[in-house]
Order: structure tokens, then sequence, then C-alpha cells
């Protein structure tokens, strides 16, 4: 007979803490009580009643398993009339005889989580069985079904826990990638989807609030003389100067500096009423000035300029903001018109 773990009984046992949707059932309690089919069943009886929660029994025919024995099943056939004067007296293998049913045997590398689906698939009276786990050749346990489910239990628990953590992790990235989606690529800046996006917003906010919305847009000068002569890198190199000078001119909260196009740029002004607007491209047209960046074929200065249309505006019931943009950018060409290097408002 060979015995093992006999202090404990599998169920009293916690599965091992850490198991992963890897782990495998050799991780798990296994129990071994085995005898060779020949051993008298008293024998296994009195196992059995001293160590009254053991899964079952393992039969060996000289070392290799010939079959197995569940406590349940041996209980139950026990706990009838007669049986145990029947059988006590005799080997294992006749009382195996009358108790024999299919076995599942697995090899000790099956995964915690495949065993519970083999063992669940099982019909309804051989599902509770204990599963014969095969560690090595003739070296057999058993793994008491409980066991198993709580083993499977605790890794669902896991991978739930895991999913939610990644699915957290995934809602951050999607929205560090709709950040993303709504920058400039060269300037940095918000692009012209996130000039949409803010545009539309705030334009809902002012009608409701009733408080005026301001929109520049401004546009370079010359620009397109000045790829010609300086180079397309150059011309990235000024725009990238234009966009962090212009950032840096809007210091109020809730205003937004978007690349609207090309050379083109945006500047949401929310809660600002007209003449704070005026100042605020005012400062912006010195600022590009004063960044000195030469420009040799610009017909309105020796550097780089910009010119600026803006409006300001209470929206009404269907304004848009299609509405602000062509207010806008009829004063952008009328700044052109007039000389550019300026800024010039559309009357309301
Ligand atoms: P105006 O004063 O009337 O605005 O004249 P302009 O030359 O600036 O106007 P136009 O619209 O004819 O030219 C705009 C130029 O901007 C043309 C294009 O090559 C240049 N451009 C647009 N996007 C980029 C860019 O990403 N990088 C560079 N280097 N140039 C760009
Ligand atoms: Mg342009
Ligand atoms: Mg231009």
């Amino acid at each position: 007979m060979i015995f093992e773990n006999l202090l404990l009984s599998p169920i009293s046992k916690q599965p091992p803490v850490g198991l992963t949707l890897a782990s495998t059932i050799r991780e798990l309690f296994l129990d071994r009580f085995q005898v060779e089919i020949s051993c008298p069943s008293v024998e296994v009886l009195n196992e059995f009643q001293q160590f009254p929660l053991r899964p079952g029994v393992i039969l060996t025919i000289a070392g290799e398993f010939a079959g197995m024995i569940s406590r349940e099943r041996f209980w139950q056939y026990m706990s009838r009339p007669y049986s145990l004067e029947l059988f006590s007296g005799r080997s294992i293998q006749n009382l195996y005889e009358f108790l024999r049913v299919d076995i599942m045997q697995l090899d000790g590398n099956t995964s915690i989580v495949e065993a519970a689906r083999y063992s669940l698939q099982r019909s309804p009276e051989l599902m509770t069985e204990p599963i014969v786990v095969i560690l090595a050749p003739q070296d057999y346990r058993l793994l008491d079904f409980h066991q198993l489910l709580v083993a499977q239990t605790q890794i669902l628990q896991l991978t739930t826990q895991l999913l939610q953590e990644s699915s957290q992790k995934l809602e951050i990235a999607n929205l560090e990638l709709q950040r993303l989606a709504a920058l400039d690529g060269l300037t940095g800046i918000a692009n012209r989807r996130g000039f949409d996006n803010y545009l539309l917003q705030m334009l809902q906010q002012s009608r409701r609030s009733q408080l005026p919305l301001s929109l520049l847009l401004a546009d370079v000068d010359f620009f397109k003389p000045y790829n010609d002569y300086y180079g397309h890198l150059s011309g990235d190199h000024c725009l990238v100067q234009v966009a962090t000078t212009l950032q840096n001119s809007i210091q109020g909260s809730g205003n937004l500096v978007a690349r609207y196009g090309g050379e083109e740029f945006g500047i949401i002004l929310p809660n600002c009423e007209r003449n704070a607007a005026v100042k605020i491209a005012e400062t912006i047209c010195n600022n590009i000035r004063d960044l000195q960046i030469p420009h040799h074929r610009s017909q309105v200065s020796d550097r780089v300029t910009l010119s600026l249309g803006g409006i300001s505006m209470i929206p009404k019931e269907g304004d848009t903001p299609q509405t602000l943009i062509q207010a806008a950018d009829r004063a952008l060409y009328e700044a052109k018109q007039t000389g550019r290097d300026r800024c010039i408002f559309q009357p309301i």
C-alpha cells in the first residue's frame, strides 16, 4: 500500500496562491492512496475510515495502473446491507468488478482549466469522480473534483481581474489616442479635427451662457514665396515657431490655438468680448514680428508677418461654426487686401 499526505484531507487544503491560466494540475494538492489490486478490501476500508476525505483509492497490478474506486462509490456500496460482510474478506479486485466506471486519467501537465472542462463535460453521475493524474510512469495521484473546481474558480476570478485591468488600460490608451488624433503632427498644437470639435462645443456653450465667443483666423503672409526661397524644411520650421508663438500669446484658460490648414491657424477665445479679442490679435501680430524671422520675399516686411481676421459674437439660434468661420475668413481676406501684417475685425 502506498499512502501519502496522510494528515491533511485534500478538501481542507486550499489551492496554491498565484494560479494562472497556464497552471497545471500537478501544481494542485494531489492525494496518493494506492494498493495492489490483490489487497484485501478490509485494508482499504480501514484507510477510508481513518482518513474519510481521501478522494479514492488507486488500484495497481505490479505497480501499473489497473483501476480506481472513488471514496463516494466505495461508501455507497459498503453501506448496502451485507456488502461489508461480503467484501471485507475479499480482495479489492472483487469490489472493483462491481464498481467499475469510466475513469478519467490525465497527464500532470494538463492545465487546470482544461481539466475542469473535461470534468464538467462528463455525465452527471461521473462528474464529481476524482481524476487520476499521471505524474510519471507508475506514479499516479488522485485529484479531488472539488479541489479542481476551487482552483478553476480562483483562476477565473484572476482572469476577470486581469481583463478588467487591461480594459482600463485600453480605455486610457484610447483617450490618449483620441488626444493624439486631435493634434497636428508638425506643430504639436490642435489640428483641424480638434479645432472643429472645440469650436462646436464653445458655440453651444456661448449660446447657453450668452457670453461672447471670439474667433481669429491667422494666415502667414507670402508664405509660398517663403517656401520657394528658403526651402520647405525652413518653411516647416517657421510654421513651428509661429504655432509656438500663437500658443504663448493666448494664456487664458479655455483658449485654443489650432492649425486650421497649411499656414493658417484658428484661435478660439471663449468668454472673450470684442475689445479683448482685438487686443489679443494685436499682441499676436506684434509677437510674430518680434520673432524677426527674415523674409526676403515678403512684399510687406523684411520679416515673417501674419494677417488676422476676427469675429466676436453671442451666437443666435441657427448660428453654426461655419457662421463664425466665414465671418472671420471675410475679415482675414480684408486684412490681406488692405496690406497684410494686420488684424481686421468683422463688424457684427
Ligand atoms: P498670402 O500672403 O496671400 O497668404 O500668400 P501665401 O503665399 O502665404 O498664400 P498661398 O496660399 O498661395 O500659399 C500658402 C503656402 O503654404 C503654399 C504651401 O506651399 C505652403 N504650405 C502649406 N502647408 C505647408 C507645410 O506644412 N509646410 C510648408 N513648408 N509649407 C506649407
Ligand atoms: Mg493661406
Ligand atoms: Mg498665406
